[in-house]
């Protein structure tokens, strides 16, 4: 039996903010709290005995048998097609399946699923005119889905709405790799369009030569300017944010307020950019938010690793595992904190032993269908978990 369940997961993913809680902007205070990271909406699923295959009534003669052994087929093909990756084949099967078959609920949630899926690729475009045609798509997609599910998604498009509704009149400029969109009427931005396209584009290129990859080349990249209260209510994130990347950079920026912290806040969502776009969509946490610490200076300082060791001095360490998943799972917001300080510290200690390279290779194993764990043993020929052990002792030590 076929499930949707990868689609949901794409879907859900999509929305999956990457984030970091200690680095704040020029006037965007902390308030001396530690981080609430709000959760992305989980993964959907299936109940076990939810089956795709529509419910098409009993054939009364052998017309209406061809029929749904037609639909039958066609939705088959729908799901196979998601399964390659071709959602508007799919979109176009399913879309026939439910002519066919306007009342059957099942095909009405798979040509909804697959819709939401199409617009999640869409909305983070940097062409205008595919995030307008985005929210077209997810136009009635609600009416096809009901209880927790209909309203994860409701929230989801809601946010989608809300930030196209906010970013309606803001002023555009980039270049070939950028597009960069802020309030114009915000003082200071437009005077700083150029700075902040040249941080970028530094960027961009110095992570391209150390990892050995250019990919934005062909897809331009957003990257919005918030003020700190718009930030705040369309991600979701508290003040003490320094951005956040779901696929678009976000940076909140209070007015005239661009300093040199501005390039390690860019830097560090340009690394997650890379991430989404060279690992293959399944790098752990640890790693993807050690790399983007690890990227946000062009050499990590001896003393922001002391700082991250004393941060973890006396708790209780984690296993690697449980640092797999989007921080904010981690709930408890001493243990997200630290969470980011133990992983800034392995992937500078990977590094230091092992090379960057090892890392960077750790970083692509998803790409083909591997994982850090499989790589390292085969690269260093012992088990990673034997890495993070050592790097426990090395810690409790110093
Ligand atoms: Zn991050």
């Amino acid at each position: 039996m076929r499930t949707l369940l990868t689609i949901l997961l794409v879907a859900a993913t999509g929305m999956g903010l990457l984030f970091f809680g200690r680095r704040v902007l020029k006037g965007v205070e902390p308030r001396g709290t530690v981080p609430v990271l709000t959760p992305g909406p989980k993964p959907l699923e299936l109940s076990p005995d939810s089956n795709p295959t529509p419910g098409v009534p009993e054939p009364a003669s052998s017309a209406a048998a061809d029929l749904r052994a037609e639909i039958l087929d066609w939705n088959q093909q729908a799901l196979d097609a998601l399964d390659r990756g071709e959602i508007l084949r799919a979109i176009e099967l399913l879309q026939r399946c439910v002519e066919a078959n306007p009342d059957d609920p099942v095909l009405a949630r798979n040509l909804a699923l697959a819709r939401l899926r199409q617009a999640g690729l869409m909305i983070d475009s940097a062409d205008l005119e595919e995030r307008v045609a985005a929210l077209e798509l997810v136009e009635n997609v609600l009416d096809a889905l009901e209880g927790d599910e209909r309203e994860t998604v409701a929230a989801r498009i809601e946010r989608w709405r809300a930030r196209a509704d906010h970013e309606g009149s803001f002023f555009s400029s980039g270049n070939r790799r950028f597009e960069l969109s802020y309030d114009g009427e915000q003082q200071g931005l437009r005077a700083s369009e150029t700075d902040l396209l040249d941080r970028l584009d530094k960027a961009y290129q110095e992570f391209g030569e150390r990892l050995g990859a250019f990919p934005l080349e062909g897809k331009r990249l957003r990257v919005v300017l918030y003020s700190p209260e718009a930030f705040t209510r369309l991600t979701g994130l508290g003040h003490w944010a320094g951005g956040a990347f779901d696929g678009t950079i976000r940076v909140p920026i209070r007015t005239g307020g661009i300093d040199s912290r501005l390039d390690s806040v860019l830097r560090h969502e340009l690394t997650h950019a890379f991430v989404a776009r060279l690992g293959g969509g399944s790098t752990p946490a640890w790693l993807n938010e050690g790399l983007a610490q690890f990227l946000e200076e062009r050499q990590v300082s001896s003393l922001r690793l002391k700082a991250a060791k004393l941060s973890c001095r006396g708790a209780p360490w984690p296993s690697l595992t449980s640092l797999g998943t989007n921080f904010s799972t981690l709930g408890d917001e001493t243990a997200i904190r630290r969470a980011y300080a133990i992983s800034l510290g392995f992937t500078a200690y990977l590094a230091d032993n092992y090379g960057e390279e090892l890392v960077l290779d750790l970083m692509r194993a998803g790409a083909t269908g591997s994982s850090p764990e499989v790589v390292f043993r085969r690269q260093i020929g012992f088990d990673l978990g034997a890495a993070w052990e050592d790097m426990r002792q090395n810690w409790l030590q110093h």
